[in-house]
């Protein structure tokens, strides 16, 4: 069956058949990744996310090294394998200097018993030059994610400044799997004049870059951007998109975004139940989340990580779904 008449059939016999998929693929288990937003600075303006560089109403800030490798021990010693890095986009020197040092420090520091080679470390810190790939995966990165975001030019053009270009980031995600990364990225569902042939054109995209994860999620409006007044994509046509690339591209590894919890309070668990099988708690420390809002209703703001990890684990347990604690869950595509 195509990709566009994947999104077109019966929503549950596509979740009966994704699962299936995904059970054969790649098993039942669930690998965290601790999301850790470590600066909110960036020198873009993306006219879908609030962090952008003109919205002033944002308290731009850095979390200290310290800080971000005692949030990764917590991480370790947790039993999460993975580590998820994440930031604005910024290219100077020092920027680049300073990923390179937490990403090796964070290494080092977390090697256990448990855990012999460290936490597994994944980056999302924008497009950077192939060069400077290299040199975060040199000190320990192994996993890249760059959302696409759109695979339509004409879409890609209307949600992004002039300065970023869709064959810019296509040739990044290029430069990440020459440079040996996991490479992952991803779409806004919903976005305002998206198709569902623009959906499927996107998981043939998935599919010809050779992608090894996806992290992909409703597109939600944020009140400081220029894209304030449109309305925020459906769970269905979520839900659809997480089952389709699953059927699509079997055994690649799939995140349940943080987004679709915002538009349902049990969204993310729904997405476990349509091939998903990466989550991405939030350990962003409580003082700072509300000054990396990428969009309006973002959950999860004022919970302790404790607690998050908690229940979160309890609710994918009652699923019938194993946690692979103290694994790394890499992409069983990437690995063939
Ligand atoms: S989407 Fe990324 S690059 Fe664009 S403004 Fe937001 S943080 Fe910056």
């Amino acid at each position: 069956m195509d990709t566009l008449s994947l999104l077109r059939t019966d929503i549950e016999k596509l979740r009966k058949k994704s699962y299936a998929v995904m059970k054969k693929a790649v098993g039942e288990k669930v690998y965290y990744r601790g999301l850790l937003e470590f600066s909110n600075i960036c020198r873009r303006d993306c006219n879908y996310c609030g962090i952008r560089k003109s919205n002033s109403n944002v308290k731009r800030f850095e979390l200290s090294k310290e800080e971000i490798v005692n949030i990764a021990s917590w991480c370790a010693g947790e039993g999460y394998g993975s580590l998820m890095l994440q930031s604005g986009e910024r290219e100077s020197r020092d920027f680049v200097s300073f990923v390179e040092d937490i990403v090796r420090t964070t290494k080092e520091k977390t090697v256990s018993e448990k855990l012999p080679r460290g936490l597994g470390i994944s980056l999302s810190c924008g497009e950077q030059s192939k060069e400077t790939y290299r040199t975060w995966f040199n000190a320990g990165a192994h996993r890249y994610l760059l959302r696409i975001e759109t695979t339509n030019p004409e879409l890609f053009n209307k949600i992004h400044p002039s300065s970023v270009s869709l064959q810019k980031r296509k040739a990044c995600l290029v430069d990440l799997k020459e440079v040996g990364y996991q490479v992952g990225t991803g779409v806004m569902i919903g976005l305002p004049g998206q198709s569902e042939e623009d959906l499927a054109e996107d998981i043939e995209f998935f599919k010809e870059y050779d992608i090894d994860m996806i992290g992909m999620g409703p597109y939600i409006p944020h009140k400081d951007t220029p894209m304030r007044d449109n309305r925020s994509g459906s769970i269905e046509l979520s839900l659809k998109m997480v089952a389709a690339v699953r059927i699509a591209m079997k055994n690649i590894n799939i995140a349940a975004a943080t987004a679709l919890q915002a538009i349902d309070p049990i969204g993310r668990e729904k997405a476990l139940a349509f091939g998903a099988n990466i989550i991405m708690p939030l350990v962003t420390p409580a003082e700072v989340r509300k000054h990396y809002q990428l969009y309006d209703g973002r959950p999860c703001i004022n919970e302790q990580t404790a607690d998050s990890k908690l229940s979160l684990s309890e609710r994918i347990r009652s699923m019938g779904r194993e946690i692979g604690f103290n694994e790394w869950g890499d992409s069983r595509h990437w690995r063939c």
